[in-house]
């Protein structure tokens, strides 16, 4: 039977993250380091089932079933392995050759490219042992020879067939050399090498393979491009390499962060400062695949930009890709003239570290410095941006912290805010479901109470209504977050367009609140008494709340005479709030005109209820 290789599997194995494929099948929750869960092997009732990403193994405690992923999803899914390799692989982003007829080929290919980078990373360690422009440019740039060994740091003669020969002499033909990427065709036909008169450093594997290499010239200022990189081959796909990540992901593990920077020489220079978790991203923006990458190991990432336009550029992308990973990212642009490769080697680790801990920026102050935002369109632009980004973000409680964050600090109105963009993908990563009430708090449960339910119904149905809730809204008095947030988006909406238009919110509103919507009650009301019960629902709400308000009060022991008397104000205070919109819900169920009075005594009495309840919050 056909199989895959073992160097692909291996790779697989190291880029695939055991957590997110388990929890396809299996609810899992952060436990320190590992993740714990209901074991599918034998009849488990407590947890225990314990997956351990940075091992890339789980293991059950009470039956001892045991593996790595592949081992999960053979034993679960009852498939064969290979079809569980393409599973992960399928799970992970993972590019797969197809093990068909042409597989055979495609493993030869990868075998040829790995065994030619493997002699040309031998020929260009020989290589530098005997160029002196090559030395001398390792000198200046302070690169010890323990790191050009760890990094395989070599040279490429500036000859245009020296490799290519080699090549030949050891049974490699020419086409096989530009399958490598090592050499290029030339259209007047034969084929030269591809790096000439370059240093060369490997670019490795997280199985330390070697597949491919960056060139740099050592001369600036001449025509050439300052980098060469190789191009993606059958065995080096960018997208899933991240430069550096071998020799970073035990320090980047240990300390849970992780610092990406753009050149190769960066890396290099901050790794031989002793600042070792870090990685680079060669030659492309950091994709998904390395986000996810990154995210196994680290909670918190630093992204080390230039200041140029190109720097800035990749910031903000590298940002969008970042987002849905729920790291906890800052950003650092240096400014124009420093790269942390000369910042380091003239100012040393720790000048580096205080830059990073002193002007590493979250993304809201991070995008706050980098847009305009003095005229309406530049802040429309800035806002809608940040709205942007919130969005992506897939926690639903870190989304609703950052949301907060960015009201606190822009005077943005809440409810624009509050009319998140919806995702532009369906989270992949399934929420745990709770396996044990004591240690995990069930998802907020969105039913409402039987009152606010009632209100919801009248505004999704009486679309005139919104008017009125627009002139005076104190999320306060509601009970449910659910139903706060629900009402805010409706609010953007009536903002936005002038009225309230109950399809346009249904697109905006995550699942569980559309839910609740579909769940109301069919019923209609005239609009007379509909407006009366807007008002009486209100009145009830803030009744409601305002006795929850006084049974706090009354729990409290004042310790002082002055947090005595401002405990007895408050109670005061609420005793006379409830006895007046007592009133109004006796006037509005009076006969002529009792919407008209009993409007106006609302009116009165509402202006002072957030500053009531402010206080409250205050005492
Ligand atoms: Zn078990």
């Amino acid at each position: 039977m056909a199989r895959y290789s073992e160097e692909l599997i291996a790779q697989l194995k190291a880029n695939a993250d055991i957590v997110s494929v388990l929890q396809t099948f299996v609810p899992l929750r952060q436990r320190g380091k590992s993740w714990l869960g209901i074991c599918p092997f034998h009849d488990d009732r407590s947890p225990s089932m314990y997956v351990t990403p940075s091992m890339g193994i789980f293991k059950c405690f009470a039956c001892g079933a045991g593996g790595d992923v592949f081992k999960f999803v053979m034993d679960h899914e009852k498939i064969d392995f290979n079809s569980a390799v393409e599973m992960v692989a399928q799970e992970s982003g993972f590019s797969l050759p197809t093990l068909k007829a042409e597989n055979k080929a495609e493993m030869e290919d990868r075998a040829i490219v790995l065994a030619l980078n493997e002699l040309a990373h031998e020929y260009f360690c020989e290589q530098i042992k005997h160029a002196k422009t090559a030395q001398d440019y390792i000198a200046r740039r302070g690169v010890s020879a323990e790191i050009c060994e760890r990094f395989g740091i070599g040279y490429a003669p500036d000859n245009w067939d020296s490799l290519v020969s080699l090549a030949a002499s050891r049974g490699f033909s020419p086409k096989q050399c530009v399958l490598a990427g090592l050499a290029n065709e030339k259209d007047a036909g034969g084929v030269v090498d591809k790096f000439r008169g370059r240093l060369m450093i490997s670019i490795q594997s997280l199985t330390n393979k070697i597949v491919g290499f960056g060139g740099r010239i050592m001369v600036d200022g001449t025509n050439a491009p300052k980098y060469m990189n190789s191009p993606e081959t059958p065995l080096y796909h960018k997208s899933d390499i991240l430069f550096g990540l071998n020799h970073a992901r035990q320090s980047i593990e240990k300390s849970g962060e992780v610092i990406v920077v753009e050149g190769y020489f960066d890396l290099i220079s901050l790794y031989q400062a002793g600042i070792q978790n870090v990685v680079a991203v060669s030659g492309t923006a950091l994709t998904e695949q390395h986000a996810r990458l990154l995210a196994r190991y680290a909670k918190r990432i630093f992204l080390v930009f230039d200041g140029d336009g190109p720097g800035r550029k990749a910031a903000r992308k590298s940002l969008e890709t970042l987002m849905p990973m729920g790291m906890e990212i800052r950003i650092l642009v240096l400014p124009d003239e420093d790269d942390p490769d000369e910042l380091v080697r003239e100012k040393g680790a720790q000048a580096f570290r205080d830059l990073l801990q002193t002007r590493a920026r979250d993304f809201l102050d991070h995008l706050s410095a980098e847009l305009p935002q003095r005229t309406p369109e530049e802040r429309t632009v800035f806002h809608s941006e940040i709205r942007r980004l919130i969005a992506a973000i897939r926690d639903p409680l870190l989304k609703q912290e950052y949301l907060n964050l960015a009201t606190q600090r822009y005077p943005v109105s809440r409810q624009l805010m509050a009319s998140m963009p919806t995702l532009s993908r369906p989270p992949k990563i399934k929420l745990p479901a709770p396996t044990d009430e004591n240690e995990m708090p069930p998802p907020e449960a969105i039913i409402l109470s039987p009152i606010e339910s009632r209100f919801l119904n009248l505004m999704t149905r009486n679309p005139f209504l919104w008017k009125a809730l627009h002139a005076w809204f104190d999320p306060d008095i509601f009970e449910s977050r659910t139903l706060v947030e629900l009402l805010d988006s409706g609010l953007a909406i009536y903002e936005e367009d002038g009225a309230f238009d109950l399809a346009k919110l249904s697109l905006r509103l995550p699942n569980t609140s559309l839910d609740l919507i579909q769940r109301l009650p069919e019923e209609t009301w005239n609009a007379e008494t509909a407006q009366k019960e807007f008002l009486a629902t209100l009145v009830q709400i803030t009744i409601f709340r305002l006795g929850r308000a006084r049974q706090s009060l009354q729990a409290r022991t004042p310790e002082t005479s002055e947090q005595l008397r401002i405990v007895t104000e408050l109670r005061l205070e609420c005793n006379r709030f409830v006895k007046q919109l007592e009133v109004v819900k006796i006037k509005l169920a009076g006969e002529a005109d009792s919407l008209q009075s009993a409007s106006l005594l609302w009116a009165g009495l509402r202006e002072g209820l957030p500053k009531f309840f402010s206080k409250m919050i205050n005492a």
